[in-house]
């Protein structure tokens, strides 16, 4: 079915222009022989993703993606300059040093180059996850050597600014740990402005900046903007504060002109009407800076459920601002997984199935039930804030008028996922933390896909099975609530990933499968999660206590069908009796709902006390030293794929090639020359 399918599409092709053009190789290489690392360096495994299911999309769709992924690529500069003010420069003389003809042998050099790998990884100075500067093991003499050795044209000088001077903010910004520290500092007690150096603000203390903004307000709009969103907040020289906008016309109005560009192709070739009106609200929004007018795309976009093809492509989340009101610019162009999104709809179709037969009392059980088909989309280009680290799952809008209002899209992003799990593989992890051979095997072949189904059964239905009983205060349980209502959609997901329902409808293929699911859960939830963790620190995150809770409970409660064992002093799960596992995540899961149901606040008291929070200290601590021995690399990044639009004479779209073979610090530098449009 694929080959007729590029084989037509090649025919039209010859066709229509009447001589030979070049073929399409428009495919998903199978995952197995798909290379999925690309580098590594420091703390960083650098990783390609498999843009799973491109072939499908017709043409018109091909064209739209295309253009949609350029408009993702156009925004580069403005993370980086959104990240600090210097660091655009500061790319610009470091890839300059990288691709002049220093010697590349030494350890200075080598040094720098993964300096500069992990600049490009953070898009700036200081690292993605922790926020502080990077520290380079390359001395500074041989730094102003190097930079000394530039030509001159090479030297990307702001006006008025010398060679010198630009070597001296270098070596600042490089080699005095005074300076910009912090990209973001959280630590109350001292102006989180002041100490951050993240680029949303300038000359404004905190205090001035929260006056500002808290002017603005009013408490009685039920529907506020985002107030501050797209702009910086600057003091004038009267001492005056004012918001340089980001818009055309506005701040990075250069690099929002070849975004709205593309966006304006992409509107030539939109699926759907609401497709339509969603992205030309966005381009309407990049013109006025008009955050109404922004809210408006976001109720437009939300509508937007037909189409295959979606985007972010906008100012949008506020992580990086230590006061939360300033979003970056992120991009991640992706089309709905139909693969994936038939799996998901089979579940919700036998949404009442699986909710007549659950294990809970029949008093709690809902007597009408719907499942919700969850999107699961495959990214196909990343850019901004979502690159070179893209997220795995996206929830937005932000605005909490419009999610309750008008809605709200949630989805899971798998290829991005597929890619992760690639990059544990073959790294030891999965030997040092599971018991035998039998069920590493078990693990290699089934994790990856009950995983998805496992997140499928809690996402679709587990959340939306049960009902309280009659007068209950549905936030009865306090502070539990939160914990009790994800060990309530996994133990649902757990007890119906090992149903014979799953192979009758085709989802898994054998009986086998979910013992993958069930032995990965406890792992994880006793073990491999604490990893994450500093030792003698208790459980905070949310999910994380909900699977120390589940898997605790089935061992304590399990008379040896689960246990954790030691061999050679090393810890392990070890699943005795894979039916019975399954009985007792059903009978935890009755207690749970009655729990819920009933709104028994001291029993999820004692639930989430006993289980939850505390980490054995002697298994924590054995837990990170196997880990840290196995050296792995904590934190992953993705190249983008390459995409080639053909045309023919007339200009009209022919046809789309992917390709996967660009390198990493390849595609930061054709990045940095073709789409670099900032000062
Ligand atoms: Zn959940």
């Amino acid at each position: 079915m694929k080959k007729l399918f590029l084989i037509a599409m090649t025919a039209a092709l010859f066709a229509s222009c009447g001589k030979k053009q070049e073929t399409t190789n428009l495919y998903t290489p199978d995952p197995e022989g798909f290379d999925y690392v690309v580098d590594a360096f420091a703390d960083m495994q650098i990783m390609r993703y498999r843009v799973t299911g491109i072939e499908t999309l017709s043409l018109k769709q091909q064209e739209l993606l295309y253009y949609l992924s350029e408009a993702a690529l156009c925004g580069r500069d403005i993370i980086w300059d959104q990240n600090g003010k210097d660091h655009i420069q500061i790319r610009r003389v470091l890839e300059a040093v990288y691709t002049s003809d220093v010697d590349k042998t030494t350890d200075d050099f080598k040094a720098f180059e993964i300096y500069l790998k992990r600049a490009w990884v953070s898009n700036g100075i200081h690292h993605h996850y922790s926020g502080a500067k990077f520290v380079p093991e390359f001395s500074q003499p041989w730094f102003e050597e190097a930079f000394g050795a530039l030509a001159p044209e090479v030297l990307p000088l702001k006006e008025g600014q010398s060679a010198a001077e630009l070597l001296a903010m270098m070596n600042g910004y490089l080699f005095d740990p005074t300076v910009a520290p912090l990209h973001k500092n959280q630590a109350a007690g001292v102006d989180l402005l002041a100490t951050s150096s993240s680029n949303y603000y300038q000359g404004v203390s905190q205090k001035e900046a929260e006056d500002f903004y808290n002017a603005m307000k009013d408490p009685q709009d039920p529907e506020p903007i985002m107030f501050g969103m797209n702009s910086k907040l600057v003091k004038g020289e009267d001492g005056a504060l004012y918001e340089d906008t980001y818009k055309i016309g506005g701040l990075y109005s250069d690099a929002m002109e070849k975004i709205v560009y593309w966006l304006e192709k992409a509107l030539t070739v939109t699926e759907t009407p609401e497709q339509h009106a969603a992205l030309e609200k966005m381009i309407e929004f990049y013109r006025s800076g008009d955050l109404k007018d922004f809210d408006e795309y976001a109720k437009l976009w939300v509508k937007d459920t037909e189409s295959l093809i979606d985007y972010v492509c906008c100012y949008t989340e506020s992580y990086g601002d230590p006061l939360g009101y300033k979003a970056s610019w992120e991009a991640l162009i992706n089309f709905k997984s139909l693969e994936a999104t038939e799996r998901t709809k089979k579940i919700s179709d036998n949404a009442q199935w699986f909710e007549d037969n659950s294990p809970i009392d029949k008093e709690f059980k809902k007597e009408e039930c719907k499942g919700v088909t969850a999107k699961v989309i495959v990214a196909a280009m990343c850019g901004g804030d979502c690159y070179p680290t893209p997220p795995l799952g996206i929830n937005l809008p932000n605005s909490n008028w419009i999610r309750a209002v008008h809605g709200s899209k949630s989805v899971t992003i798998d290829n991005i996922s597929e890619g992760r799990a690639a990059s544990t593989k073959g790294s030891g992890f999965t030997e040092e933390f599971t018991w035998g051979p039998e069920e590493v095997e078990l693990l290699n072949k089934y994790k990856l896909m009950t995983d998805n189904l496992h997140t499928d059964l809690h996402e679709c239905l587990g959340h939306g099975s049960g009902k309280l009983a009659p007068g209950v205060d549905p936030d009865a349980l306090g502070a539990y609530g939160a914990v009790i209502e994800e060990t309530r959609a996994d133990l649902f997901g757990l007890y119906y990933v090992a149903d014979q329902k799953m192979v009758d409808l085709g989802i898994l293929p054998n009986m086998d499968a979910y013992k993958a699911q069930y032995y990965a859960y406890i792992q994880n939830g006793l073990m491999t999660q604490t990893t994450r963790i500093k030792l003698g620190d208790n459980i905070e995150q949310t999910h994380m206590r909900n699977r120390q809770l589940i898997s605790k409970w089935v061992i304590e409660k399990g008379n040896g069908v689960v246990e954790l064992k030691q061999r050679d002093g090393k810890y392990f799960v070890v699943v005795n009796d894979y039916e019975a596992l399954r009985g007792l995540f059903g009978d935890l899961l009755r207690e749970i709902q009655r729990i819920k149901s009933t709104g028994d606040f001291e029993a999820a008291k004692a639930m989430v006390e006993t289980y939850a929070i505390t980490i054995d200290p002697e298994l924590h601590a054995q837990i990170l030293e196997r880990y840290e021995a196995l050296n792995l690399y904590p934190y992953n990044g993705f190249v983008n794929p390459v995409y080639t639009a053909s045309f023919d004479e007339n200009g009209k779209f022919t046809g789309l090639s992917i390709d996967y073979t660009e390198g990493y610090a390849e595609q930061h530098l054709r990045y940095s020359r073709d789409y670099s449009f900032l000062k």
